[in-house]
């Protein structure tokens, strides 16, 4: 028989959990939390990064060459990332799951991680929602056991159907594997997939609509998103970006567009019915030029263990030094509190003294 040893206490000079503010709301008698923050908003919703590591190199996300992947034993292993997403779930709140990185079907236990995810149930008694935001690259062979272990939804990035172009702007040739792993998904009933496509000036305006009547043609929900500066520093400017307006009027030139029925809740895309594809729908996410930080109801796990409260977060809470130096489940849902508590009531990115992350989009988690 296995013996499993609990350490009581903090060996010395291992890191302590961060001071609680005197003004958090204290747990409940049974030691849950809501993830709250100073403006009133709570967080559901939980980003988890699997890899920071990748098998493209889109432009506005990842230099070309020179990025360093973390050392495994700084990334959170088996054990750890599903404590942590345990500890979201039971003790805070969390909802649902989406899980993201660098490339997450990368990431060797993904099928096991989903599965444990599925299987535990929220502040409401229901199965926590997974999702996957993906390149695609795999997922066709995938798709089948990933739904089998309990994956509800997909988005696949997509940002055009011209193969050459696809090669530039990912720097690897393989539209074909992606278009490949749309169908299957579509097939695989993980309605409605979601194709995220970020828009790029002198890039790929010329593609939002024929990448739009590419999806609507395969029943799959097509969102375009405003670059943002969160890819190698030269890659943005304000000044030159395409904005949802930009994006909004090239579509309505094509399309009769009228904005969709159903509340926008806290979900970022602004979604509109497409007339001349019945059922059909067309989102734009306007991140950077009318953003949804008011509604947000996110929190982000870095594959090395950090909570970031923000994506445009300049401090994040360490948590993996902490959990391994033997913290309680119950400290660490004080440090994530305590993380989630300080959220700036807005990215900033139009504020004149706005920075940008030092972490690349890859290693933050999309
Ligand atoms: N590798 C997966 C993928 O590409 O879907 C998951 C990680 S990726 C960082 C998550 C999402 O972030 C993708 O939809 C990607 O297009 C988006 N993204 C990356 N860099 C971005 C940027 N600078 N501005 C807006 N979206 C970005
Ligand atoms: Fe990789 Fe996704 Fe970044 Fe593209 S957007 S380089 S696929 S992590």
């Amino acid at each position: 028989m296995t013996t499993h040893l609990t350490l009581l206490t903090t060996p010395p000079g291992a890191p302590s959990a961060p001071t609680a503010p005197a003004d958090l709301p204290p747990a409940a008698a049974d030691g849950t939390r809501r993830l709250a923050d100073r403006y009133g908003r709570v967080a559901r919703d939980l980003r988890v990064s699997l890899t920071d590591r990748c098998n493209l190199r889109c432009t506005y996300c990842m230099p070309a060459e020179g990025l360093e992947w973390l050392p495994t034993e700084q990334t959170l292993n088996f054990a750890e990332v599903t404590r942590l997403i345990r500890i979201a779930v039971e003790l805070l709140g969390i909802r649902q799951i989406r899980f993201t990185g660098g490339e997450p079907l990368l990431r060797r236990e993904l099928a096991e991680i989903i599965a444990f995810t599925s299987a535990l149930r929220t502040d409401e008694g229901r199965a926590v929602q997974t999702a996957l935001t993906t390149n695609g690259l795999g997922l066709d062979k995938k798709v089948a056991s990933l739904r089998e272990a309990g994956l509800n939804r997909v988005n696949i990035s997509l940002d055009t159907i011209d193969a050459e172009r696809y090669k530039s702007l990912t720097r690897r040739d393989r539209l074909h594997h992606v278009l490949r792993s749309i169908d299957a998904a579509v097939d695989a009933g993980l309605s409605p997939v979601k194709i995220n496509a970020v828009v790029m000036p002198g890039v790929n305006e010329d593609d939002i609509v024929p990448l739009a009547r590419y999806c609507l043609a395969k029943g799959a929900q097509l969102r375009f998103i405003e670059q943002m500066p969160l890819g190698p520093r030269e890659q943005w400017k304000r000044s030159e970006m395409v904005t949802a307006a930009d994006i909004l009027a090239r579509l309505q030139g094509e399309f009769t567009l009228t904005p969709a029925s159903e509340p926008r809740g806290s979900a970022p895309a602004a979604k509109w019915d497409v007339a001349e594809y019945p059922g059909g729908q067309l989102g734009v996410i306007a991140s950077v030029t009318e953003s949804f930080c008011g509604d947000c109801d996110r929190s982000r796990l870095t594959t090395d263990g950090a909570i970031r409260n923000c994506l445009f977060a300049n401090s994040e809470t360490p948590l993996r030094d902490l959990m391994r130096s033997g913290a309680s489940d119950a400290e660490l849902a004080t440090a994530w509190a305590t993380a989630m508590w300080g959220k700036l009531p807005g990215h900033g990115i139009d504020d004149p003294g706005f920075l940008q992350p030092d972490r690349p989009m890859s290693a933050i988690g999309g």
